[in-house]
């Protein structure tokens, strides 16, 4: 069978489905767009398996900037979203955001990027506060200071959420705007010079387009290679712990320590995770989780920065992948040389479900308008690939 639509995303995804919502959003749009994913149950993918987690905590400006778009968005979810019908009550509408805070842990050796970054993020409006050990000291009595030169805590505008609720939110929104989801997989892309003509899809069925989105996650470069062009974008494990501490500990943000583990709460319990070492991060697809890493990595460096967290029982696992941009892990957004009409929002690595908002948005600027309007993303266009010019964001996690 043959179908045809002006947009045609590939996956459905928090990032396809952003940019369904905005393009289909914008008042001067009155085309068909047509969302293709291959599993709507979502259980593979990056956006479900996250840890949901939004900071403004970031060294470059326009991820700072993307962040205070994605928690505005958040935070008024209920306006963005609702259906026109009245149908949502507000549990319906709630994605239970909780704005509790990143705070970032600094030894010695990396005092001075905190410094640094936090003249870049309260220049933009981030209301993010240096605290010294003693300060630390005074407001997480619970956490242990000794070896810490400085902690960097966001006041507003950080925190958690529910990612599948979002998501699903997106997908209400977007079918009462007229996106079409169809639950199939991509398995070829038709090309005439440059331009992508149609999708091809596993159930044979083609679909014609003006304009398509790679919104694949981890296989965005299986995508890419669809139409001849070579994406630095791995799928990579990440694995994430639930933990149980008998003992309460108060006020807990998302902490990041000096060593790269994070935990936050949950509900009644705790996640956390780590990047694996990068002599140990190989491009894998399996969902097999890595205990070891919480036994010889996560557990002795949470017990030695929380003591009451020598006792803990860890509860549950899992794992998922970060869509992980070889150069930078930064986003790559926009089209690429060869293909006119492929527009590419990969490579997010850790930070893609916060930025789902705001990368949405400048896709549909982009598509709809040839340029960004409200936000130059331009630095994560390809060029720095070709270049091999880094964006070089210092927090990544
Ligand atoms: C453990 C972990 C923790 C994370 N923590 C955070 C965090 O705290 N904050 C944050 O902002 N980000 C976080 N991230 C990153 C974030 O989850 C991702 O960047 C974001 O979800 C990417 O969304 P996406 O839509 O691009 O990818 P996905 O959610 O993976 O969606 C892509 C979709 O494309 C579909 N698809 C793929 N190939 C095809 C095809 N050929 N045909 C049709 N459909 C296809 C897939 O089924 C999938 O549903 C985390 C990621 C992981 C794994």
């Amino acid at each position: 069978m043959h179908l045809a639509s002006d947009v045609v995303v590939i996956g459905g995804g928090i990032i396809g489905s952003a940019a369904a919502f905005f393009i289909a959003n914008d008042p001067g749009f009155d085309g068909k767009i047509t969302v293709i994913e291959k599993d709507n149950t979502y259980k593979g993918s990056s956006t479900t398996l996250s840890a949901a987690s939004i900071r403004q905590q970031f060294s470059t400006p326009e991820n700072i900037e993307i962040s205070l778009f994605g928690i505005d968005f958040l935070r008024k979810v209920g306006e963005h979203l609702a259906l026109r019908d009245g149908s949502q009550s507000d549990v319906d509408l709630d994605i239970g955001l909780q704005e509790k805070g990143y705070l970032l842990l600094a030894g010695s050796a990396g005092e001075n990027v905190l410094r640094s970054n936090n003249a870049i993020q309260k220049a933009l409006g981030a209301d993010i506060s240096l605290l010294s050990p003693k300060q630390l000291d005074d407001r997480f009595p619970w956490l242990n200071c000794a070896d810490l030169s400085l902690g960097s805590l966001g006041n507003h505008g950080e925190g958690w959420f529910d990612a599948y609720s979002l998501l699903q939110l997106f997908r209400a929104k977007n079918k009462e705007l007229g996106v079409d989801y169809i639950n199939d997989e991509v398995v070829g892309l038709k090309s005439d010079g440059h331009k992508v003509q149609s999708a091809i899809l596993k159930t044979n069925q083609v679909i014609a387009g003006k304009t398509f989105i790679n919104a694949a996650g981890p296989s965005a470069s299986n995508i890419a290679s669809m139409a001849k062009i070579n994406l630095p974008v791995e799928s990579r494990k990440r694995c994430v712990f639930v933990f149980h501490c008998r003992d309460k500990i108060e006020s807990c943000p998302l902490v990041v320590d000096n060593s790269g583990v994070y935990f936050r709460p949950e509900g009644e319990h705790f996640i956390c995770g780590v990047s694996p070492d990068e002599t140990n991060d190989p491009a894998s697809c399996d969902y097999e989780v890595d205990y070891s890493l919480f036994d010889e990595t996560i557990w002795p460096t949470l017990a030695h920065r929380v003591p009451v967290f020598e006792s803990i029982k860890q509860v549950n696992a899992w794992a998922g992948h970060y869509a992980y941009n070889l150069l930078d892990q930064n986003a790559i957004l926009g089209t690429h040389p060869q293909i006119d009409n492929l527009y590419f929002a990969n490579g997010f690595s850790g930070h893609g479900l916060q930025q789902a908002p705001a990368v949405g948005r400048a896709l549909s600027e982009l598509i709809l308008h040839g340029q960004y309007r409200s936000l130059d993303l331009s630095i994560f266009g390809f060029t720095r690939i070709f270049e091999n010019t880094p964006v070089k964001e210092q927090n990544v996690i």
